[in-house]
Formats: structure tokens, C-alpha cells, sequence
């Protein structure tokens, strides 16, 4: 029996030093001690030995027993103390990269355009979403039943509570809050009632930027956009003005800039016409003036508004409107 013992030893320590994943450590436990393991049945086989050979045979068998559950812990803590990525894993192979998201390119868009106005010394100013009739119209010069009204397709939550259709109510907001000189610019979300389609969404995003001090003229206006422009599309783009009508502004233009894609030679960006249009500018009406107390006499000022979408899409050259609110991340990673 001593012998039988002796020889369990030697197979155990043989066996013990291979046993390098939980596997084989297990299976060494069922080989030696589980119900029907070795040492277990010669230590229930000690009762029907003599007495005398049961003492040294049952001192033996017990040294063996801690032997193997000792062995067996040591091993298994090893396995633990192993950092997991070398246990199965060829660590020689390169490692997966991880997934990384990024910016959606209207936001890099208002960022940029941001930077660009605020190094010209325009401060940010934001306002409400969900707007009062009196900032999104009436102060802005839109007085009941004007026909202007109805280009904005309004979404109307009550009567005289909307969704701003343009961000023009902050321009109002801040004159209200601030003394002139005032040159704020204010991006953000605006909705209108449109049929959506390639070049329309119900929700959308402007930036607007107001300047108004003594002595501010159209030509601060032309001045600053042509600034906008070259620090957008380089150096060589230039800006024209159209007449248009908007009822804040008195003289109001629609603003193109030179096509940067073709220098104007035409092109597809442009329709073959050397211009693109970006947005509405004027000199800021009287009557918006009154309605937030400044003196109409002593102060002039400019504003103007363009969509970051339309600026997005000739930046990353999407032709479709839609295709920013898909999330699709086949367009998205290409701006990242
Ligand atoms: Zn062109």
C-alpha cells in the first residue's frame, strides 16, 4: 500500500507542472481526490487495514492528500495571477484598434464657422427653442397678417407660442439684454413646416450674426462677410449682393460668394453660374430697433443669417439635405 501511495506521489509531481489551464487542473483534482479519486479510495480503504498498518498507511495517505490539494491550489493561482490576454491569446498578433466616434459634420461646421466670426470679435448668444410670437415676428418687424409670415410655415404649440422659425429672436433677445455696441452671432436649431426633399428639412440650423454701433454701414457688411468667405473658401472667393426683402432688414440681399470649386468658371457645385448662395443680409430696420429701445437716430447695425447645412454641404460636397439626419456611419466617418 506504501507503494501504491509512493507512485500516486510521483505521477501527481509529474503531472502537476503540465496543468497550465484551468482544464487540466480540474481534471488532476478528479483523478486524485474527488469521490472516486485515488488518494479518496485508498483513505477509505484504511479501515480494513490491521491496525498497525493502518497508522502508517493512513499518515502516508494524508501527506499525499495535502500534497495534491496544496499542488493543486498553487496551480490555480497561478492561472489567476495571469494576466488574461496571455493565457490563449497570441499576443504577438496586432491589436485590434477601438472604435472611435467623432463630431457629426454639422457640428464641425457651426464650430468652425464659430471660430471664424469669433475671431473677427463676435461673442455667442443662444435662446429658446420654443419661442414667443412677439421674438419670433412681431418685434422683428413682421406685424400681424404680413405676408411673411406665411414663407415660414410656422409649428405653432399655441397661438402666440412657437418653434423658432429662424434664430433672428435671439438678435432680439440679446438687444433687449445689451447695450449697443452689440455684435453677437447666434447659431443654432430653427424649424419650418417644409416638404421635406433634397435641399429642405423641418428642422434645420442657422447661424446669425448681428453688429450694431454708430456709424455701422453696408460696407461693414460687405466687409465682414468677404472676411467670412476668404477664411471659409480661401482667399481668392469673393462676395455679391443681390436685392431681396426680409421685414427686419431695410436694404435687404441675398449674399452669394464666388465659387471656390471652379474660381467661377462654372461648375456642377454651382450650377454652371460661378456663384453659390449662402443666406440673407441687411441693414437692421428702424422699426426693430424701436421695439427694443434703441435710438434709430444714433444707432445703425447689420445683420445677417446663413443655414449650416448649406455650408456642410459644399465643405464635405453632400448632395442631399437628408443624408445628415440618417446617422448612415459610412457618411458620418467620412468627415471624421
Ligand atoms: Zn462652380
Amino acid at each position: 500500500m506504501l507503494e501504491r501511495i509512493r507512485a500516486l506521489r510521483e505521477a501527481f509531481d509529474a503531472a502537476l507542472p503540465a496543468a497550465t489551464d484551468a482544464e487540466a487542473i480540474e481534471a488532476l483534482r478528479v483523478r486524485f481526490l474527488a469521490r472516486k479519486g485515488e488518494v479518496t479510495g485508498i483513505l477509505r480503504g484504511l479501515g480494513q487495514l490491521a491496525a498497525e498498518e493502518r497508522k502508517e498507511v493512513g499518515k502516508a495517505a494524508n501527506e499525499l492528500r495535502q500534497r495534491v490539494q496544496s499542488g493543486i491550489d498553487q496551480a490555480l493561482e497561478q492561472l489567476k495571477a495571469q494576466p488574461a490576454d496571455e493565457r490563449h491569446v497570441d499576443i504577438t498578433l496586432p491589436g485590434r484598434r477601438p472604435w472611435r466616434g467623432g463630431l457629426h459634420p454639422l457640428r464641425q461646421t457651426e464650430l468652425r464657422l464659430i471660430e471664424i466670426f469669433q475671431t473677427m470679435g463676435f461673442d455667442l448668444a443662444y435662446g429658446p427653442d420654443v419661442e414667443l410670437d412677439d421674438y419670433n415676428f412681431k418685434a422683428l418687424n413682421f406685424p400681424d397678417d404680413h405676408p411673411a409670415r406665411d414663407l415660414h410655415d410656422t409649428f405653432y404649440i399655441e397661438k402666440d407660442v412657437l418653434l423658432r422659425t429662424h434664430t433672428s429672436p435671439v438678435q432680439v433677445r440679446t438687444m433687449e439684454r445689451l447695450k449697443p455696441p452689440v455684435r453677437v452671432i447666434t447659431p443654432g436649431r430653427v424649424y419650418r413646416c417644409e416638404t421635406i426633399d433634397a435641399s429642405h428639412a423641418a428642422v434645420f440650423h442657422q447661424l446669425e450674426g448681428l453688429y450694431v454701433d454708430e456709424r455701422v454701414s453696408m460696407a461693414d457688411l460687405k466687409g465682414t462677410l468677404a472676411a467670412f468667405a476668404r477664411s471659409l473658401f480661401g482667399a481668392r472667393v469673393g462676395v455679391r449682393f443681390r436685392p431681396d426683402f426680409f421685414p427686419f432688414t431695410e436694404p435687404s440681399v441675398e449674399f452669394a460668394f464666388s465659387c471656390a470649386f471652379c474660381g467661377g468658371k462654372g461648375c456642377r457645385v454651382c450650377k454652371n453660374s460661378g456663384w453659390i448662395e449662402i443666406g440673407g443680409a441687411g441693414m437692421v430696420d428702424p422699426e426693430v430697433f424701436r421695439a427694443v429701445d434703441y435710438d434709430p437716430e444714433r444707432f445703425t447695425g447689420f445683420a445677417f443669417g446663413l443655414g449650416i447645412e448649406r455650408i456642410a454641404m459644399l465643405l464635405y460636397e453632400i448632395p442631399d439635405i437628408r443624408f445628415f439626419f440618417e446617422n448612415d456611419l459610412r457618411l458620418l466617418e467620412a468627415t471624421w
